[in-house]
């Protein structure tokens, strides 16, 4: 398979060159050129097979060109060593958890696969280092993906004492091939001191780079699995008829793949994407003008983004014509004290306890759902990550699963380092090998 640039003025790829890179030359996001259309009696059946079954032969429409049937089945098994059940949490409305990971959040599927597959392309060729800078739930999420991949080694950036405990034990708590490195700045240092080892030419004849952005189609396709495992879910309670999607959305990777499966023949009837508020695609839909601008802080902070990376693969997958966009998806955007009030009201009248992505994605689909219609909205996260702010919003205690408090009770290693890249440089060559000793 080849992979085009949204913007349309970088030469195409192959799947290896477009994992490598993320990013296409003329910075455009890399989409495939085919999307295969799965077989009907496929679809029909899809609860009668697991996940990983179901999710082999979505994986094989992507990569079956670039990859052996067998080693890939063994990457999606590895990946997907956790259920994605849907939960009715009242009539007609259903969660799709996808928290039951390592991480107890949806990127983990996206950054495991990523992990397998990168593994494999570039098996015994040496080792490959991969850089990340996090704010706090895209290193959790990387890190414990990349855990214990072969040939690979993981740096985590952070800004020293500016993300949340139980992030940081996420990432700083693994060992084996994961380093920590804690840096005396902000986020914002963190970042450019990884796109200036990307930049550098003695870096990169030394020892071989790469990123794990979000944007990486290694990451952003295996998202659409959840969409099949919903739809089967949806199929075995007798609900497979007029289903919405309803997805909490950030950098809108996640929405996106559930595009890609509708494009592949899932029978989803219509979207909606659901935001904090940071509004700028609910915005777009209202006016037909996409106009970026900085993020907000919010209690759903993963979603707080202002100018989403997938926005220009939404737009190219619709031809450019907001009408078209607007007829598959609608929009929502809520306040921090109304997700707020959606916790509470939601745990009060259901019992089920949301965490403030999935309330996001709860209240745009209780709002948005018509008459006849079965919804179904990503719950993203699990309560306990974000333990603080979902105990005040509804007065009791949060269980934290073991999972997460084995990363609590860990041991906490990092590596200190300024934010000067001098010295970053310096690090990376004294503790990656070289290209040329392997
Ligand atoms: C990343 C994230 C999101 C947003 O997903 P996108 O693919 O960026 O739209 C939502 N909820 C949680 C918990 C996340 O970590």
């Amino acid at each position: 398979m080849m992979y085009y640039s949204t913007n349309g003025k970088a030469p195409s790829a192959a799947l290896p060159k477009a994992v490598a890179r993320g990013l296409a030359e003329d910075r455009g996001l890399y989409m495939p050129e085919t999307i295969h259309t799965l077989p009907e009696d496929f679809i029909n059946t899809l609860c009668t097979r697991s996940l990983v079954e179901n999710s082999a032969v979505v994986a094989e429409a992507f990569f079956g060109e670039d990859i052996p049937s067998e080693e890939l089945r063994r990457i999606v098994g590895s990946a997907l060593t956790f259920d994605c059940p849907v939960h009715e949490v009242e009539p007609g409305i259903y969660a799709l958890e996808l928290f039951h990971g390592p991480t107890l959040a949806f990127k983990d599927v996206g950054a495991r696969f990523m992990a397998r597959l990168l593994g494999y392309l570039t098996g015994g060729e040496g080792e490959i280092n991969v850089l990340v800078a996090t704010s706090g739930d895209t290193g959790s999420a990387v890190a414990n993906g990349f855990l214990g991949v072969e040939g690979i080694r993981v740096f985590v950036l952070y800004p020293k004492g500016k993300v949340s405990p139980i992030q940081e034990c996420q990432f700083t708590t693994l060992g084996k091939n994961i380093t920590a490195i804690a840096v005396d700045g902000t986020f914002d240092d963190c970042q450019a001191l990884v796109k200036a080892a990307f930049m550098d030419s003695e870096l990169n004849g030394r020892m071989r780079l790469t990123s794990a952005n979000s944007i990486n189609v290694a990451r952003f396709l295996p998202q659409a699995f959840y969409y099949f495992q919903a739809y089967a879910g949806l199929q075995a309670a007798g609900k497979a008829r007029d289903v919405v999607c309803c997805v909490p959305s950030g950098n809108f990777g996640n929405l996106c793949a559930a595009l890609v499966a509708k494009r592949m023949g899932l029978p989803i009837k219509r979207f909606i994407a659901a935001n904090n508020a940071n509004s700028v695609f609910y915005e777009f839909l209202q006016t037909g003008r996409y106009m970026p601008r900085p993020s907000l802080a919010t209690i759903a902070n993963a979603m707080d983004v202002g100018d989403p990376s997938n926005f220009a693969r939404i737009w190219d997958l619709y031809g450019r014509d907001a009408r078209a966009v607007r007829s598959d998806i609608s929009g929502a955007t809520y306040k921090d004290s109304e997700i707020a009030w959606t916790i509470k009201d939601c745990y009060e009248r259901t019992g089920y306890l949301l965490d403030p992505h999935g309330a996001c994605g709860y209240r745009a689909l209780k709002e948005g759902l018509r008459p006849g219609e079965t919804g179904f909205f990503c719950e993203t996260a699990h309560p306990a990550k974000f333990k603080d702010t979902v105990e005040k919003i509804i007065g009791e205690p949060v269980a934290v699963p073991d999972r997460l408090a084995a990363f609590i009770n860990g041991r906490k290693r990092a590596v200190d380092l300024p934010r000067d890249f001098a010295s970053f440089k310096e690090y990376l060559l004294l503790n990656c090998s070289s290209k040329k000793s392997l």
